[in-house]
């Protein structure tokens, strides 16, 4: 983490200031954010990507974080107020990214929704790679649906297959588990999903039969 106070050279340290043309707010100002980029240049040399932070970027997403995750050295600029000088845009980003459309105060927790989402992709993070392998939107699909001990709660059992020790029902019943919640929940994800030949002959199943319920 980088304080651009220290990248500031008047008495106050301002970071923001009135914008042009008038109007509600502050605006952060560029050349603290540019000083603190060359400042980070020179000490931990050039970065793969730049990336601020902000509402009007492109939608931040899974395929998003395998990229970044696949980079050395990446720096977040993040705004508040009104945002950034327009000049942030043009002198240092390389990418600009929104987590979702709504809009929060400042870009620092945006910025730890990009670093938890990236970070658990590095090898060695999360001690399991195979959950992270199999998490919703990984292939473009959502995730099945989870269940630990005990077997009853409240009268919900476990679904029976889970319980079997049949290997090849319980891989079964997830991959249709989630194209099921997939096709319900977030349908248009179908589009561009990774499917293999099993995944594609269920799914051709589990619309068939909705077809059929909706004819009844
Ligand atoms: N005036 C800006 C607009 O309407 O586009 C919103 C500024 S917002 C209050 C302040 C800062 O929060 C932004 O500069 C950005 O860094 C961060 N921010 C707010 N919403 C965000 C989002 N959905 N995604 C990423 N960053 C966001």
């Amino acid at each position: 983490m980088h304080d651009l106070r220290d990248h500031t050279s008047d008495r106050h340290r301002s970071v923001d200031d009135v914008p042009y043309g008038g109007g509600p707010g502050m605006v952060m100002k560029a050349e603290p954010l540019v000083k603190a980029v060359e400042h980070i240049r020179a000490t931990r040399g050039v970065p793969d990507a730049v990336i601020l932070l902000s509402p009007q970027g492109t939608r931040f997403t899974q395929a998003e974080a395998a990229r970044i995750a696949g980079l050395g050295h990446v720096i977040l600029l993040c705004g508040r107020y009104e945002g950034v000088d327009e000049r942030v845009r043009d002198l240092l980003t390389t990418t600009e990214l929104s987590v979702g459309d709504y809009v929060v105060s400042g870009g620092e927790l945006p910025a730890l929704l990009v670093v938890d989402a990236v970070g658990r992709l590095v090898p060695g993070v999360v001690g399991d790679e195979q959950s992270v392998e199999d998490e919703s939107f990984v292939r473009g699909l959502l995730d099945y649906p989870h269940y630990t001990r005990p077997v009853d709660v409240d009268g919900r059992r476990v679904p029976d297959v889970l319980l079997s020790g049949h290997h090849g029902d319980v891989r079964r019943w997830r991959k249709r588990a989630a194209l099921t919640r997939t096709l319900e929940r977030r349908p248009e994800l179908l589009d561009h999903a990774e499917l293999d030949d099993e995944e594609r002959a269920l799914l051709h199943g589990i619309m068939k039969e909705k077809e059929s319920h909706e004819r009844d």
